[in-house]
């Protein structure tokens, strides 16, 4: 325990959830439990593995106690991650791997945890989706229950450790059970030592709108109970026993953005057109059933994005055509929004964990991911189309294809959903049989053969992140080459541009739903393109829709002409910065002074 005291000591971290916040510390000190690593004799063999498979048995009935114990509908709904806890707990592979490291090396339970644990991290901090880098966070919970079931033989929880009054959750990271087990209610922010955008922590945060930092490094080690401090969700900035006067900005920066935010859901059920007339929709990208209340209040016309994989990565074992199903039901039984696309499963080489077996890659982000994947795994991909296409009778869903690079990859998906269309028929199950197929222009070919494209297909969907990573080249996770990401390079644009005509002069819609829509620098660009809809991130939308209100559209349609002109990212950025700070000055002063 830290006994220094510090004033106004800052830390960074990573802002996953948006708001300040000032308050109490409450810390919750579950330091990792050293272990003893020992060899052991043959003849203790059976009995040390009778010992690892009792403490799997306590691990599940504190998991299952803990999920009854539950009565708060909104913690309910997170339940589900304790289920994917419970899977691992049961998962064949996992026991296996650790009883034959106790059979063959002859060693103790916490060291083949250590063993099996330390190799099962390693293949997750391999891949290069961030969001499944960090499910390997699962294992290491599981890990650490175990290891205390094991070492302390006792309970592992903080159940019953009611929070008093409002208070700022201090922890190494929150496990999902940690997180259902308090009383979200009482608290007013969270700060963690390590964790990311998608770690469940964030996520449980930002669906309840708690101001987050996580991923500071060693705040646990460096506050008390009781301290006081402050959370910046929007800048990642924590400040542990800040000075009055820091107190005082912040809590008057606190009341701004509590106006802003009360201005934003005003502008939220505002209607997203230009001074001028010009109309498009803006819908939200979401990845959790849990989303959907943020969604409506932030005031999305739809989703435009529904990424799938998430249900993929919360079970053991396949989603089956009827779990689709009953989640894409709930989507499509929301009254509040006029079309929800879903997107067909969006992952494979090394990012795919999972029954499906595929071989290792040297160059996954161009390898047998997306659409061609789900085209090689036939079964794979029938099972989510049907459970799009039954849940389809029960509102407006669109299904959304990724990574298209060819005409084929569409004309085999149209196939392969008529196929499952006619064995819905022939079942007799009601579906909607003009479902609105879309796909994704993320791929450069896609973009230059899109006339033809836009002739197969209801609509398109532009994904900037590849489109961007693709079109110049620069792997979108490699940080040494991120300085090139360049969203207004001139060739991203023509890209953008060639494939807007072609819709429309084939009268199909076409959206943009990268992290670029959700940008209000970029807003005047994307409505001087013409884009018919811009799918972001929900928290972003009361922003674009400011941004879009203020704005002619003919300016727009000028500005994107002389941005092009300039042939360089550098320059038009400048002369957008420039305009918006302008036309803007409250939203764009900053940002055009750095
Ligand atoms: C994109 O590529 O822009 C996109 C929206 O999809 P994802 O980020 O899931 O690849
Ligand atoms: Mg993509």
């Amino acid at each position: 325990m830290n006994e220094e005291v510090f004033v106004n000591k800052v830390l960074r971290g990573v802002g996953v959830s948006s708001g300040i916040t000032t308050g109490r510390v409450y810390l919750l000190e579950r330091g990792r439990v050293p272990i003893t690593k020992r060899s052991i004799k043959e003849e203790h063999v059976d009995k040390e593995i009778l010992r690892f498979k009792h403490a799997i048995k306590s691990a599940i009935e504190e998991l299952d106690s803990i999920k009854e114990a539950i009565t708060d509908d909104e913690i309910k709904k997170h339940a589900f991650i304790i289920d994917a806890h419970m899977l691992i707990l049961q998962d064949d592979y996992f026991l296996n791997d650790v009883v034959d490291a106790i059979r063959k090396d002859r060693i103790n339970t916490e060291w083949a945890l250590d063993i099996v644990v330390s190799k099962f991290l390693a293949s997750f901090e391999k891949m290069e989706d961030h969001y499944l880098r960090e499910r390997g966070q699962d294992v290491k919970y599981i890990h650490e229950r175990l290891v205390r079931i094991l070492v302390k033989g006792k309970t592992t929880d903080i159940h019953g450790r009611s929070v008093k009054g409002k208070a700022i959750i201090v922890a190494h990271d929150l496990s999902p059970a940690d997180t259902i087990q308090l009383n979200l209610n009482q608290i007013s922010g969270f700060a963690t030592d390590v964790g990311g955008r998608t770690s469940h922590t964030s996520i449980v945060a930002r669906a309840l709108e708690i101001p987050a930092v996580v991923g500071i490094g060693n705040i646990t080690s460096l506050v008390k109970n009781n301290d006081s401090i402050i959370i910046d969700g929007d800048e990642g900035v924590v400040i542990i026993n800040p000075t009055k006067e820091v107190q005082k900005d912040y809590i008057a920066k606190q009341l701004h953005l509590k106006s802003q935010k009360r201005e934003f859901l005003r502008i939220a059920k505002l209607k997203s057109e230009t001074k001028d007339g010009f109309r498009l929709r803006v819908g939200a990208n979401i990845e959790l059933l849990e989303e959907m209340d943020i969604v409506e209040r932030y005031g999305a016309q739809g989703i435009g994005l529904y990424r799938t994989e998430y249900i993929y990565l919360s079970r053991k074992t396949l989603p089956t055509e009827m779990d689709h199903y009953h989640i894409y039901r709930k989507l499509a039984e929301n009254r509040a929004l006029e079309y929800i696309t879903i997107r067909t499963l969006d992952i494979g080489g090394d990012k795919f964990v999972s029954d499906i077996e595929v071989p290792k890659e040297m160059n996954p982000a161009m390898g047998l991911r997306a659409i061609r994947l789900c085209i090689k795994e036939l079964q794979l991909f029938k099972s989510q189309l049907m459970g799009i296409l039954r849940a389809s009778a029960y509102g407006p869903l669109r299904i959304l294809i990724p990574m298209i690079s060819g005409i084929e990859e569409v004309r085999k998906t149209k196939a392969v959903i008529k196929e499952c269309m006619e064995e819905l028929n022939h079942k007799r199950v009601n579906f909607n049989k003009d479902i609105k197929i879309g796909i994704m222009i993320e791929v450069p070919s896609a973009c230059m053969i899109s006339d033809q494209l836009a002739q197969e297909v209801d609509f398109f969907s532009v994904g900037t992140n590849d489109l961007i990573q693709y079109t110049l080249a620069i792997d979108r996770v490699n940080e040494y080459v991120s300085y090139l990401y360049e969203p207004l390079h001139p060739a991203v644009l023509m890209m953008i541009k060639l494939a807007v005509e072609a819709a429309h002069s084939n009268k199909i819609d076409i959206a943009l739903c990268g992290e670029m829509a959700g940008e209000p620098l970029y807003v005047p660009i994307l409505l001087g393109l013409e884009l018919d809809e811009l799918s972001m991130n929900p928290y972003s939308i009361p922003r674009a829709k400011k941004v879009i209100r203020g704005l002619e559209h003919s300016y727009c349609k000028e500005l994107l002409r002389e941005v092009l002109r300039t042939n360089s990212a550098k320059e038009g950025e400048y002369i957008l910065r420039k305009e918006m700070a302008r036309l803007f000055p409250e939203d764009f002063i900053r940002c055009y002074e750095e």
